[in-house]
């Protein structure tokens, strides 16, 4: 019988609240994660709180608990969504997928890796060598990926900088035959500059601290972060874990991924050129700018296998094209210099991760085998991507991470919410329809053609030259003054926590964020001067070369404009919600107990702020006016014709429906159900439990 919990550790389902409150809803949350019991559902949603200490719950004696159990039997746990993400995979041949969502630090990305931990431990019983291989490489990856794209930052002592979405793909046995991770829009604007106590990506100090000696003496480094320009900030902030243990688990995991020493080698050099690209300074010679030092000079050739004729050429001249396609070269100012030598270092970082992403992902490409042999491969989505963030002063790349949560947020409401209630209309079941928020206008804000933010955004890149910062403001303010989520300083004069000529404010679904428009324009263009391309494009070292595909256009060849950051996050946004939305989804909502990663505090201020932007309550109450399981009337008696003499083995009614009913009236659950036009609808998951008993019989 069900394994399920006492009383005493509160209600297991919100479903089961006396009455749907905040305050009720708090309490339970509250008394449930000082006693350890972090998980608690809504329904199939599972809403997590970060412990802040290790739990003893995901050994090996847990996975054997929750495989192939049933949500309702055991206690809530992650483990029993992936295995009901599972089920549907394999025995309905569903694809599905687990959206992971929550603030930065709520407990997304510890939360996927124990789904993947989970799905690699109950599949592939016979210990296929080629499986084993590819979970191996899923479980690894996460590694890696953490120490190129995960920093500390105030909030969390590793923090995913970028998004990730991540398909299993699975064979017709259920065993992970391949995988495909896409990222999304890293912070790389973190390379050149971090908050006050905040760090560079981990892998930089990974590499300084972890290096054996002669190792770092090949790249001309010492091991002092301090001594380099973009690593001086988190020289001193403490680390989490200890980076040099981190060096070896990462060297590890590459080579178990597949990468061959040579890419390592490369890999390592490309840290080692951003890290001396940063200090690389720039001297007034005449009109001109030159190149300080002249050794640093030589180390970077060396490293990036560039002639270093070509190198200075690149980071002090900009070849442009003059009339009649002739090609001029222009001699940077010193300040110049610095910005496209930034440009750069953020280019090759940013081209680096996606490298490296691309690397994982050929290692564990889903062979079409599958599908040729058995029409389909089905897939596990597991999306972990960066949470809403408010920071003290918030810039484009908050603007885009807040408004991809905006469109997560969307789904959501589309998905659980509204689908929810069109359904029961649809089948014409009695329903009192429920409030709830809907973000609909502010993702218009943001997103609409011709008219949102990022398409004035666009429009202003286009005018580049002439337009500013401050004047791109100007046409927000004129053109979306009046929009109900969009405040400007200069509609509302009063508002002294703006600055006249450099913020906007939205009215996020979580809250209110002012956004500092300085900047937006530069990266949302996120120019890198072609000289750069062609310089790394003609590197003799294979990695770096590969990197840069597009090096190999001349100047006069590159007069398409690209597109722009903005529209480029959008477009993936919009794939992202349209891959998501074809998928059975599941839902983890992470919540941030309190800002000191204490393990005893709960912060109530701070999780009810959580709880009411996640739409939790209204959560609830669908699922308390709702029913948990629906079925089409035929699939239904499919599975459990056989425990009904009225329906076994063919039932003699005029309709399916009648043939139900009386199955349901049989076991007395004609209390619990309701019919529809075409399914038949059971209030509560022990009805079902029951049912799957009488079948086992
Ligand atoms: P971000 O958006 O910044 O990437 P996140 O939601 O991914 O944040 P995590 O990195 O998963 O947050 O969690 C932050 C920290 O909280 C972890 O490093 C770990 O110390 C702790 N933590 C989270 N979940 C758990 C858990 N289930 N058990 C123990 N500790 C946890
Ligand atoms: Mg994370």
């Amino acid at each position: 019988m069900a394994e399920l919990e006492g009383p005493e550790f509160g209600k297991a389902d919100f479903v089961l609240l006396d009455e749907v409150t905040m305050e009720q809803f708090l309490e339970n949350l509250r008394r449930r994660f000082l006693q350890g019991r972090i998980y608690t559902y809504i329904g199939e949603v599972v809403v997590a709180v970060n412990p802040y200490r290790t739990l003893e719950l995901y050994g090996p004696p847990a996975v054997e608990r929750y495989r192939g159990r049933e949500l309702y039997e055991r206690p809530p746990h992650l483990f029993a969504l992936a295995d009901a993400a599972y089920k549907a995979m394999k025995r309905r041949a569903k694809d599905t997928c687990i959206v992971i969502s929550g603030e930065s630090g709520a407990g997304k990305t510890e939360a996927s890796k124990y789904i993947m931990q989970y799905i690699a431990a109950i599949t592939n019983p016979t210990q296929r060598a080629e499986v084993e291989r590819v979970k191996n490489v899923l479980l690894k990856s996460n590694c890696v990926l953490e120490a190129f794209g995960n920093a500390k930052t105030n909030r969390n002592d590793n923090s995913s900088r970028f998004g990730k979405y991540m398909d299993i793909n699975f064979d017709f046995k259920g065993d992970p035959t391949g995988g495909h991770i896409h990222n999304y829009l890293l912070e790389k604007s973190r390379i050149l500059q971090q908050q006050p106590g905040e760090r560079n990506f981990h892998a930089f100090y990974q590499l300084l601290l972890g290096a054996p000696a002669a190792l770092l003496a090949s790249l001309h480094l010492c091991r002092d972060p301090g001594a380099y320009r973009y690593t001086r900030e988190g020289a001193q902030g403490s680390a989490c874990g200890d980076d040099a243990d981190g060096y070896r688990a990462v060297e590890e995991a590459m080579a178990v991924i597949g990468f061959s020493p040579e890419e390592m080698g490369s890999v390592r050099r490309i840290l080692a050129t951003i890290l001396h690209l940063g200090n690389v300074g720039f001297v007034a010679e005449g009109e001109t700018a030159a190149v300080e030092d002249a050794a640093r000079l030589s180390a970077l050739a060396e490293l990036t296998a560039t002639a270093p004729g070509s190198l200075r050429q690149a980071l002090l001249t900009r070849t442009v094209a003059a009339g009649g396609g002739e090609l001029i070269e222009k001699g940077h100012s010193p300040k110049e210099a610095a910005y496209a030598r930034d440009a750069c270092a953020k280019a090759v970082y940013e081209r680096l991760f996606c490298w490296i992403v691309g690397r994982i992902n050929a290692s564990i490409a889903a062979h079409d085998y599958d599908v040729r042999l058995h029409g389909k491969s089905t897939v596990i989505g597991v999306l972990d991507i960066y949470g809403f963030e408010i920071f003290d002063t918030n810039s484009f790349e908050q603007f885009c991470i807040n408004y991809c949560n905006e469109k997560l947020q969307q789904l959501f409401i589309e998905l659980i919410l509204r689908q929810e209630q069109a359904e029961y209309q649809r089948e014409g079941i009695a329903w009192q329809s429920i409030e709830y928020f809907s973000n609909e206008p502010i993702v218009e804000l943001v997103e609409q053609p011709h008219r949102g933010i990022l398409a004035l955004l666009d429009e202003a890149c286009l005018a580049a030259g002439t337009v500013t910062d401050p004047l791109f403001l100007a046409s927000m303010d004129a053109r979306l003054g009046r929009h109900p989520h969009y405040t400007s300083r200069k509609l509302c004069p009063t508002d002294k926590t703006m600055e006249f000529n450099r913020d906007f404010r939205i009215k996020h679904y979580a809250g209110d964020v002012t956004y500092s428009v300085e900047g937006f324009l530069d990266k949302n263009k996120d120019t890198l001067f072609q000289d750069f391309k062609r310089l790394f494009y003609n590197s003799a070292d294979p990695v770096l070369r590969a990197m840069w595909p597009d090096g190999e256009q001349s100047i006069t060849e590159v007069t398409k404009r690209p597109l722009t950051t903005g529209t480029l996050f959008k477009n993936s946004m919009v794939a992202l919600v349209e891959n998501l939305a074809s998928k059975e989804p599941y839902y983890v909502r992470c919540i941030k107990p309190n800002d000191q990663k204490s393990p005893t505090l709960f912060d109530e201020e701070r999780c009810r702020h959580q709880v009411s932007y996640l739409g939790l309550l209204e959560n609830v109450r669908v699922r308390r006016a709702g029913f948990a399981y629906r079925q089409p009337y035929h699939r239904f008696l499919l599975r459990y014709k056989m425990t009904c003499e009225y329906t076994w083995p063919n039932h003699l009614m005029a309709t399916d429906r009648e043939a139900t009913q009386a199955l349901l009236e049989q076991h007395g659950f004609q209390d619990d159900v309701a019919y529809g036009h075409t399914k038949v609808f059971i209030r509560t998951p022990r009805t079902l439990f029951c049912l799957e008993q009488e079948r086992a019989q």
